[in-house]
Parts: C-alpha cells; sequence; structure tokens
C-alpha cells in the first residue's frame, strides 16, 4: 500500500493544512492501493511562497550546475524505474511493457535530454545595438493529468528547472503516486529545497489556488478543453504566461496509394495504444471509400492480436481503463456511434473475461461521417473510428474537420505526395509513413488542442521571458 501523508514542499515531506485524503484505485483490480493528502489553498501558498525564496538563487545558478541536477534527477528516475512502471500500471491501468518502456523511460529521457539541451542552448543575440538576453520566467505553476503522468510532469520540470524556474507542482488526483516517487527521487538527490514543491488535490482547489496564485508567473497545465479554458481564463487575471496541452481527435489518413498491410495496422495500433488514452492518438482512420473493407478487415486483425489482460502481465497488450467514470464515458460514446448510424464491425462492450477492472475491448466503427459525434469528440478510450473519403481534398478537409489540432498520420506510396498532405494539415504534429517519433522535436496543438509547445527546445523556450539591453 502507498499511502503518503504529507506533501513535498521546500525540500522535505510537510503536512497538509487539512485533514482530508483522496484514496488511489487500482485500475485492474477495483482495491484501493494507496492515498494522498487532498491539499489546500493553504498548502498551495506555502508551496508558491517557497519556490518563490528558492527563485533568486535558482535562476542564478551557473547553466552546468542546473544541468547536473537535471541528470541527477534523470539517474534518481531510472534507478527507480520498476517501481514506476508497476505504480503506473496500477493507477493507469497501462500494460507493464508501455509502462516500463514509455511511462517510466520518457521521463528519464525528456529529463536528460534538458540536461543536454541546457548545455549547448544559445540564451543570447545581437540584434543591432540591442543585446537580447533569455531569462527564467519565475515561478512556474505546473497542472498534470493522469494518463501519461510522470512524462506530462517531467515535460514541465524538466525544462522549467533548466530554464532557472522553480516550480509548485499539482499532479491528477486519478494517477499521483507516481509524483510522490518522483518526490522521493529529490530528496534523495538533496535537490535545493523549494525548486519543486508537489502538492496534490482536486482540481478546483488546488488547481485553481496555482492558476490564481500572486507569486506564480507562469501557468503550463495539460488536461481537457474544459478545465484548460478555466485555468487559462483565472490565469488571465494576473497575466500569466499560460501553456495549454489540451485533447485531440487526430486523424490517420491513408491514400490510395499507401502500403495499406504495413499503414493499416500501425494506424489501428497507434489509437489503441495505452487503450486509447492517448491525447494524440489517431482515434480517426480515413480511407479511401472503395478500399474501406480492406481497411475494416487489416484493423480488426491487428486490434484481434492485442491481448487484453492484467496491467502487471508481461503478456498483456491492452489493459483496462483508468477509472470507472472513464469507461462509463467510453461506453457513452459507444452507444452514441451506434445510435448515429455508424457501423460496429469490432468489440463494442466489456470483454467476458474480467470480473474486476475497467476493461472495454478495442472497438472499431466504420462508415463513420465527420458530423458523427464519434469523429468529433475526443473518447479517450480504445475506439476507433474508419471515416470512407472519395478525393484527397475530402480527405484534407474530413482530417481538419474538428475544434482539435494535436497530431495527425499520413501513409502514401510517394513520400512527396504524403509531405503535400502532412502540410496541409491543420495541427501540431504529423506522422509521415510512420515516422518516428521524436523527443526533441516540438509538441503541442492547432485551435483547441493548446497554446505554445512542449519537449525540445520549444518547450525550454516556454519557460524564458525575453530582455533587450540597448546599449
Ligand atoms: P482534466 O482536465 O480533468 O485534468 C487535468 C488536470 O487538471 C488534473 O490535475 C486536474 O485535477 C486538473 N483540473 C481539473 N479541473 C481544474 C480546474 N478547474 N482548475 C485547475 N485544475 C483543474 O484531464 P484528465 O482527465 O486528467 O486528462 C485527460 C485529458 O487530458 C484529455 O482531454 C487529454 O486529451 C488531455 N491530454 C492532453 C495532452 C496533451 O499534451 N495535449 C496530454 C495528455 C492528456
Amino acid at each position: 500500500m502507498m499511502n503518503y501523508s504529507e506533501l513535498y514542499i521546500d525540500g522535505k515531506w510537510q503536512p497538509s493544512s487539512g485533514s482530508r485524503r483522496i484514496e488511489v484505485l487500482s485500475a485492474s483490480t477495483e482495491e484501493v492501493i494507496g492515498s494522498i493528502p487532498e491539499g489546500t489553498t493553504e498548502d498551495v501558498n506555502r508551496a508558491a511562497d517557497a519556490a518563490r525564496r528558492a527563485f533568486d538563487g535558482w535562476s542564478q545558478t551557473p547553466r552546468e550546475e542546473r544541468a547536473a541536477w537535471l541528470d541527477k534527477i534523470a539517474a534518481a528516475l531510472k534507478e527507480r524505474t520498476e517501481q514506476i512502471a508497476r505504480t503506473i500500471a496500477m493507477e493507469v491501468g497501462s500494460p507493464i511493457s508501455i509502462a516500463t518502456s514509455i511511462q517510466a523511460g520518457l521521463p528519464v529521457m525528456v529529463t536528460s535530454s534538458y540536461a543536454q539541451l541546457l548545455r549547448d542552448a544559445k540564451l543570447e543575440h545581437e540584434i543591432g545595438n540591442s543585446l537580447v538576453v533569455r531569462e527564467p520566467v519565475g515561478v512556474a505553476g505546473a497542472i498534470t493529468p493522469w494518463n501519461y503522468p510522470l512524462h506530462q510532469i517531467m515535460a514541465k520540470v524538466a525544462p522549467a528547472l533548466a530554464a532557472g524556474c522553480t516550480v509548485v507542482l499539482k499532479p491528477s488526483e486519478v494517477a499521483p503516486l507516481n509524483a510522490m516517487l518522483l518526490a522521493e527521487a529529490c530528496i534523495a538527490i538533496g535537490l535545493p529545497p523549494g525548486v519543486l514543491n508537489i502538492v496534490t488535490g482536486f482540481g478546483p482547489v488546488v488547481g485553481e489556488a496555482i492558476a490564481t496564485h500572486p507569486q506564480v508567473d507562469l501557468i503550463s497545465f495539460t488536461g481537457s478543453v474544459r478545465a484548460g479554458k478555466r485555468v487559462a481564463a483565472l490565469a488571465a487575471e494576473s497575466i500569466k504566461k499560460v501553456t495549454l496541452e489540451l485533447g485531440g481527435k487526430s486523424a490517420c489518413v491513408i491514400l490510395e496509394d499507401a502500403p495499406f498491410e504495413k499503414a493499416i495496422p500501425n494506424g489501428a495500433r497507434n489509437a489503441m495504444l495505452n487503450s486509447g488514452q492517448t491525447c494524440s492518438a489517431w482515434t480517426r482512420m480515413l480511407v479511401p471509400r472503395a478500399r474501406q473493407q480492406d481497411a475494416i478487415d487489416l484493423a480488426a486483425k491487428a486490434i484481434g492480436g492485442l491481448t487484453l489482460g492484467d496491467p502487471l502481465d508481461a503478456a498483456t497488450k491492452l489493459g483496462p481503463l483508468v477509472s470507472s467514470t472513464q469507461r462509463e464515458r467510453v461506453e457513452g460514446y459507444i452507444a452514441k456511434g451506434k445510435s448515429e448510424g455508424a457501423r460496429l464491425v469490432a468489440g463494442g462492450s466489456r470483454p467476458g473475461a474480467f470480473s474486476k477492472g475497467y476493461y472495454v475491448q478495442p472497438t472499431i466503427f466504420a462508415d463513420v461521417k465527420s458530423p458523427m459525434t464519434i469523429a468529433q469528440e475526443e473518447i479517450f478510450g480504445p475506439v476507433l473510428s474508419i471515416l470512407p473519403y472519395d478525393s484527397e481534398d475530402e480527405a484534407v478537409r474530413i482530417a481538419n474537420d474538428t475544434v482539435y489540432g494535436l497530431a495527425g498520420g499520413v501513409w502514401s506510396g510517394d513520400p512527396e505526395r504524403a509531405m503535400r498532405v502532412a502540410r496541409r494539415m491543420r495541427t501540431g504534429q504529423v506522422d509521415v509513413n510512420g515516422g518516428k517519433y521524436n523527443p526533441l522535436a516540438p509538441f503541442g496543438g492547432y485551435k483547441q488542442s493548446g497554446i505554445g509547445r512542449e519537449m525540445g527546445m520549444y518547450g525550454l523556450e516556454e519557460y524564458l521571458q525575453v530582455k533587450s539591453i540597448a546599449r
């Protein structure tokens, strides 16, 4: 049982000013696996004060020193790989294989990448008689979701610390235990007090206290559009800089000259990663109308190979959804898909094999039309919508026909044609012919998928202010 009775503030564990606690459930057994304090506004005040006090010193440290701290954090997380992976496998339901490689592995990679970027970055340049210098924004407030919890935390904390900012973090209340492992890692390496502070709790209390706090200069939020809008509106009151990483309804465009045997399974598996609880998942697959049946057959075969099971079992390819609320939401969308006339061609219900756990079968709808709810709204579950199209122009129009613009894919036998279509997609990132994930490339959204970018140099810039010194 992972019971944490205190919060990580000012370099040490401190009790919350409140006495309430939040229980954390296993996604597969539905049993309590731990608990955390339900933080209060007063806890945020203490954390923000600690971050403010630490800022002067931390922002003035030589770059090499901050880079060395990032290396130490990365090493401390790496040492805890197994514990982090098991924890996230339980609290999120991610299969242990991806919990190890992505959920635990990516934060290490991202943190190390910022150590290196900081060493290499050019942070000053001249424009005429002015020297332009980049300086840390100040105290950064970070609010994160549950689906790739530690990755989303380190995608904010690592560039913030690299830039010289100090941080007040509110992790998701649904999957907060991994953040407590990060606190243990920071205590173990002796990270200076106040540089990172973690207040667990609910969004409307702890999150809103961070978004409105006068000592917080910047908010970096990842989560739903609904909460993102609220955070941005609150932050506007005190003109805080805001970065938002929100939802998606990304399209994978399969052109008629694409290698279907490779493209369709790749696209279908992408939609199912982490049981579809991936903001950048390609949840819409756009296929030439004449070849829709080939696409259905190949996609159904590909998801048929995804073994549902206990997240802690190495053979499991697909785990449960994170919570009963999430499962209800997903089931609501499946019902909506059927009632709006989409054709259910695979899955669609709870698998019979499990008496516990928030499992939903991997599901495919075909003959989906763009105005349908399941083609417009983020489902955040293992549900793929296949939309037939009649021309390349129509495919591009459908791909761009949502309020989101986070990710996308294009497949064609002609790489130049694929690039042409990729350029027409109104989205923050596109993979052409299965392009490999690049952790140094900027990640973020167009339209309601967000504002600003994370990862690599673009991610670092979010935490920097620009000052012109005329001479
Ligand atoms: P959520 O918006 O419910 O919660 C995200 C975080 O915001 C949590 O820490 C929550 O406590 C906090 N929060 C909620 N209400 C708040 C409020 N009023 N003020 C301040 N903070 C508040 O999202 P979720 O269910 O945890 O995550 C799923 C969503 O996140 C999906 O929409 C998904 O697409 C999105 N997401 C986006 C990205 C991205 O990088 N674009 C990555 C992962 C997830």
